[in-house]
């Protein structure tokens, strides 16, 4: 069912790693659930070409894009800023972005561990904090029944390894359990004020991200489909259903939780 403030025309969308694979499918979901104001915001290349193809799949939308490295404090603050000036307010933030760098305990050096952290941890705690600055401070959104009301919500990427590990994961393992661990408290701290926190926790899904050579040792060991009971890995629309699902006042009571949206491996 699509939900009243999913499709409210006034409800601005803002989606980091919005140019590729999960990113790109939650910006889709969003217009194709009538959310018609979205901030795409991303450091790729590709950012320009993405916006530009979502645009001319929605004519009528309004869709920003806005180059950024979440893992920058003064390029994040100008992410948020930009979304505020541009629509006035920011209804719901995904937080997508993310590297998956490989490599075994010992050989983790600290530039890949600070690299891989400084995206997939600082960046997320980087956007949440600026994204939760921004919501608080403005109205609630109309609803249709006063107990589901919100000033926003929040969905953060993680990954079935914020909850365990496998191989030559150190660095990414670290920053999705990190991941994990900042949603519940953002979560705990400001649910009350109207801002849902929520996470997702993907299994392996078919992106870029697990297509890159460099992605075997940390995607498909452990989580090869024949592992996974539904008996394959997922796409990156299905990760985007939920995503929706969890901006929207249907998951009213859901807060700080972490979802998993893995064809069931997690439960193995
Ligand atoms: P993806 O297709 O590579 O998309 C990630 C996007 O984030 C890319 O456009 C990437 O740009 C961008 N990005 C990377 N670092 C950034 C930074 N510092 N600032 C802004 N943008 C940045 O990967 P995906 O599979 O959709 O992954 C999305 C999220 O899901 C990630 O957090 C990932 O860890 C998580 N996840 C994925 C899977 C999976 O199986 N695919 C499973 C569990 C969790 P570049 O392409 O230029 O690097």
């Amino acid at each position: 069912m699509v939900t009243q403030s999913t499709t409210n025309s006034n409800a601005v969308a803002l989606v980091t790693g919005g140019s590729s694979g999960i990113g790109a499918a939650s910006v889709k979901a969003f217009l194709a659930k009538g959310v018609t104001k979205v901030v795409v915001a991303d450091y790729s290349d590709s950012l320009t070409s993405a916006v530009q193809a979502f645009s001319k799949a929605y004519p009528d939308a309004e869709i920003v894009g806005v180059k950024t490295d979440v893992s920058d404090e003064a390029q994040v603050k100008a992410m948020v800023a930009t979304a505020v000036d541009k629509f006035g307010r920011l209804d719901y933030a995904v937080n997508c972005a993310g590297i998956g760098l490989a490599a075994p305990f010992t050989d983790t050096t600290t530039e890949l561990y600070d690299k891989v952290t400084g995206v997939n941890e600082r960046g997320v705690f980087l956007c949440v904090r600026e994204q939760l600055i921004q919501m608080l401070k403005q109205d609630y959104q109309p609803s249709r029944d006063d107990r589901r009301k919100q000033r926003g919500a929040i969905v953060n990427i993680a990954s079935i390894l914020g909850q365990f590990s496998c191989q030559s994961t150190t660095a990414y393992v670290s920053s999705k359990h990190a991941v994990c661990g900042l949603t519940k408290s953002a979560s705990f701290e400001n649910s009350s004020k109207g801002v849902r926190v929520n996470a997702i926790a993907p299994g392996w899904i078919d992106t870029p991200m697990t297509a890159s050579e460099g992605a075997n040792l940390l995607f498909q060991w452990g989580t090869t489909p024949d592992r996974t009971p539904l008996g394959r890995g997922g796409y990156a629309e299905e990760i985007a259903d939920v995503v929706v699902f969890l901006c929207s006042e249907e998951a009213s009571f859901v807060t700080g939780a972490v979802w998993n949206v893995d064809g069931g491996y997690s439960t193995v």
